[in-house]
């Protein structure tokens, strides 16, 4: 193996400690690192980041404990049935993993992550704790005000922890600085879209996750490392089905099930994963008034995911078809976790959808500690076959 290939291996390798540090030991690092820094958990699918990091502060992604936590004071808070994510999250919190930071943000994802946020601040009274209510009308003059608001709170409350007010001199530097992120994981998207045996979504989605625990502006150079070290070795071409995975936007599957869908025939070539980094789709205006600037992102170029209420028919599956289409896709497979409501209330929707389109799709449920792959690997390599013979066809 040359020094280059060694680089892709060395990259994920990192991203893989990272994201198997169930005690945080980055973000402890980061906090170290300077007398007074501060660090804040977001919990998925989108916070705006950079309120946190304009109150020089490290936005913190909790996306549950993964397969690897053993949930035991967790189940006590949550019915059996609900998705895990509440309550390995609720684990992480009990066994002191999360001491490490000075505060967690709520979005309005589903009533569990609210009835959660509620939880948190009976369980850790000493810690700032917020839900972050988020538009459901998409008017500037209505929605708009409404979120500017939101955020407006969150920016005052993260002064108040910081000690100085988050100026909007600050926000504008810390959105030049998601731009330039978010620009980075879009070309990470299109860069597997177009070549996914040299990017497999195995690698591209460790390097997501690192970007829950490093600062923004950091995550940015490795990403773009990555695909510099990407472009040096050349992987073998395989004739795979290539797939848009929806659905897998809060609790993560096991990184075991990411693998078993490539394994079994399928090239990832867009999904939901970490769709806090990809929320807004574009740039976000740079000069004039930050929060104005953020809304109107948010309320007119964010992603069309089940996880977003937007009761306009005409847009519903259109962030969908969009990725199908855009990615050169020939299948979908909807992955969701049990019981997620957002996820699986849209499904006949989308798939409905799916199907006037003539796009095959298969679907499955899975938790974040799925142990079984042999079904999955089986019922996904069945839809690559199945995509083979009817476009041979
Ligand atoms: S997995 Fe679904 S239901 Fe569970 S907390 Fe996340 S969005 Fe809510």
């Amino acid at each position: 193996m040359s020094t280059k290939e060694n680089r892709v291996t060395e990259i994920i390798s990192r991203c893989s400690a990272l994201f198997e540090d169930l005690e945080f030991g980055a973000v402890k690092k980061w906090k170290a690192a300077a007398p007074g820094r501060k660090a804040i958990g977001y919990m998925p699918v989108y916070v705006p980041h950079e309120i946190v990091h304009a109150a020089g502060m490290l936005p913190v992604g909790i996306f549950g404990g993964g397969d690897q936590l053993e949930v035991i004071q967790g189940d006590a808070y949550y019915q059996s049935y609900i998705c895990r994510i509440p309550r390995s999250t609720v684990e992480l919190g009990l066994t002191g993993r999360l001491d490490c930071l000075d505060g967690m943000l709520f979005p309005s994802t589903c009533d569990v992550i609210r009835n959660l946020s509620g939880m948190w601040q009976i369980m850790f009274k000493n810690k700032y704790v917020r839900y972050v209510d988020v538009p459901q009308d998409y008017d500037d003059a209505v929605g708009g005000q409404f979120y500017i608001h939101e955020m407006q709170q969150i920016r005052e409350d993260l002064g108040k922890l910081a000690g100085r007010p988050v100026t909007d001199e600050a926000l504008r530097a810390s959105i030049v600085v998601y731009n330039a992120h978010r620009k980075a994981i879009r070309d990470l998207y299109a860069y597997r879209a177009a070549k996914p045996w040299q990017a497999p979504t195995a690698e591209v989605y460790l390097l997501l996750r690192a970007g829950c625990v490093l600062p923004p502006e950091e995550h940015t150079r490795l990403v773009h490392d990555y695909l510099a070290a990407c472009e040096t070795q050349q992987r073998p071409k395989r004739d795979n089905a290539r797939v848009v995975v929806t659905g897998p936007f809060c609790e993560q599957p096991p990184l075991g099930l990411i693998k078993s869908i490539e394994m079994s025939g399928c090239y990832i070539v867009d999904d939901e994963f970490m769709l806090a980094f990809r929320w807004l789709m574009d740039e976000v205006e740079e000069t004039g008034d930050p929060m104005q600037a953020l809304s109107k992102a948010f309320l007119h170029r964010s992603a069309q995911s089940s996880s977003k209420y937007d009761a306009r028919k005409e847009d519903k599956g259109r962030f969908l078809l969009h990725q199908v289409k855009s990615r050169g896709a020939e299948g979908v497979v909807f992955a969701a976790p049990s019981f997620c409501d957002p996820a699986l209330l849209e499904r006949p929707m989308l798939q409905e959808i799916l199907a006037r389109h003539k796009i095959p799709y298969t679907a499955f449920k899975y938790a974040e500690n799925t142990g079984q792959m042999a079904p999955i690997r089986e019922q996904a390599g069945t839809f690559a076959d199945s995509i083979k013979l009817w476009s041979a066809a």
